[in-house]
């Protein structure tokens, strides 16, 4: 195999498959077309390709402890993630289509199946949201749930066909996290937390539902996250004005960074949530925003923010796999390192001016818990999912898994459907972890207001330079010499 060839086609491939997606979902374009993306490219995704780099990866993991080891296993990742996706997209396009022409009806109103959750978190009313509920979770079941199992099957077809005893082993190694180790991790953390959990949650939900937590459901998740009764302190106009505000106060200025583009243009196919496209790491990057206002939507851009700035700031020199691949939990960290500023008091009273934000910190504590046990269930739940041969029986799993976690009664029907490819649970509670490392390193260097430090600005520049080429323990190895560990997260909440 031709490496160089190969990394110079799996870069353009990158930037395609990218463009292809931001022009859709900035509503440039109406079609999304990733076929013939593909198909243009259809000699990464070979198994000749995958072996040649399971070989490359075998010989590089004998050799060396370095730089060639990590680049050989991110190529690896890629090859068999186009792999797999080569044999699911026909089903995932089917999925998609589905999907958005699909409709619930409630109480004779119809809604679409995509917009249900953004409904939910609009309605006041939980008996309604009870109603939406059942009728996703209706669809769920049919049409859907045919799709989400084929999706399920082939992925661990295609693990096994590869060679591996799983899709969980093959996860485990192309992403070179010991995901068991993770769980027996997090699993700790729900077992600390548990006995406090509904302490935590439930005061917030009678202040901002108005029900305790025997009434508490999974319908009301998205209208507890969406915390509406703060929508007056987060106008929409301050919301790009205060991201470019608090990246100043690091030193950074957005508007004379190459390659960022701000779309924050409305166009009537625009999706509502904001995100970060890195077409070329670090030459064109967009972030794309449809400004509402409330906190949630703060919450959302910072996230997105903070994916844009790493971007934005990789070291153009380094090779392709440490600019666009790599381990996604480090990305997500310097995201909900910017993201959490939307919820610590200091920023809210110097970029907002909050006087008193108690009630805002408070809910964010218990939607961080509440993600955190969602999160670890997750994992615990996708482990024995993508170790067993027969999925069809797991359904009781889940529900048991996923409401012990949560303290609430929660539905059977999405099992297969509430299920991210690839482990990303897995990048999302490393990441939680490693920023709870990350900013109370910042906080003990340049103190409570560190975001107004440029030499705090600094360190991060220094960190994001170097894209995703060290994983999330090494990372925090070399920044402190700390090891993850989520008794700092128990800590940070609190909890401990
Ligand atoms: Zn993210």
């Amino acid at each position: 195999m031709e490496l160089d060839a190969y990394r110079q086609c799996a870069e353009t491939f990158t930037e395609e498959l990218m463009r292809e997606y931001y022009r859709h979902h900035a509503g440039l374009q109406d079609s999304f077309e990733i076929e013939p993306i593909y198909a243009r490219h259809a000699d990464l995704f070979t198994r000749d390709a995958v072996d040649a780099l399971r070989e490359l990866d075998a010989r590089a993991t004998a050799n060396d402890g370095g730089d060639e080891r990590r680049r050989a296993r991110m190529l690896l990742d890629f090859a068999v993630e186009g792999y797999v996706g080569e044999a699911t997209k026909a089903v995932e396009e089917e999925l998609a289509r589905t999907e958005a022409g699909l409709t619930i009806d409630v109480d004779g109103e119809r809604i679409g199946f995509r917009e249900a959750p953004v409904v939910q978190a609009n309605e006041a009313d939980a008996g309604r949201r009870a109603e939406i509920e059942a009728a996703l979770l209706a669809a769920t079941r049919d049409p859907l749930g045919p799709h989400h199992r084929e999706l399920i099957e082939r992925q661990h077809a295609c693990a096994t066909e590869l060679g591996w005893a799983s899709y969980a082993d093959m996860c485990a190694h192309l992403k070179g996290i010991d995901l068991q180790a993770l769980s027996t991790q997090t699993a700790a953390f729900a077992d600390a937390s548990a006995a406090i959990y509904p302490q935590v949650l439930e005061p917030e939900l009678r202040r901002t539902l108005g029900i305790d937590m025997s009434e508490f459901r999974r319908a009301d998740l998205p209208r507890f996250f969406r915390a509406a009764e703060q929508d007056g302190r987060f106008p929409a106009a301050r919301l790009t004005e205060s991201f470019v505000g608090t990246m100043r106060g690091l030193g950074i200025e957005v508007a004379a960074q190459r390659g960022v583009t701000f779309d924050i243009g409305s166009r009537p196919n625009k999706s509502p949530r904001a995100f970060c496209a890195p077409l070329r790491v670090p030459g064109e990057v967009y972030l794309v925003v449809a400004p509402v206002g409330g906190w949630d939507d703060f919450a959302t851009l910072f996230h997105e923010g903070g994916h844009a700035e790493h971007a934005a700031n990789t070291d153009p020199e380094l090779p392709f796999e440490f600019r666009c691949l790599g381990d996604n939990s480090i990305s997500e960290t310097y995201a909900f390192l910017m993201q959490h500023l939307v919820e610590n008091p200091e920023w809210l009273a110097r970029r907002l001016d909050l006087d008193d934000p108690s009630e805002l910190v408070a809910h964010a504590r218990a939607q961080r818990l509440v993600y955190l046990r969602r999160y670890a269930g997750k994992l615990a739940y996708e482990l024995e999912l993508h170790q067993s041969v027969d999925t069809g029986g797991l359904a009781g799993r889940y529900a048991e898994l996923l409401g012990d976690a949560l303290a609430i009664e929660w539905p059977t029907e999405t099992f297969l459907a509430d299920v991210d490819p690839g482990f990303y649970c897995a990048c999302y509670l490393r990441a939680w972890a490693l920023e709870t490392h990350l900013r109370s390193h910042l906080r003990e260097r340049f103190g409570p207001a560190w975001f107004e430090s440029s030499e705090a600005g600094q360190v991060l520049q220094a960190l994001w330079r170097d894209g995703q080429r060290l994983d999330a323990e090494e990372l925090l190895e070399q920044l402190t010499g700390e090891r993850l560990d989520f008794a700092v997260v128990l800590a940070d909440l609190g909890l401990s």
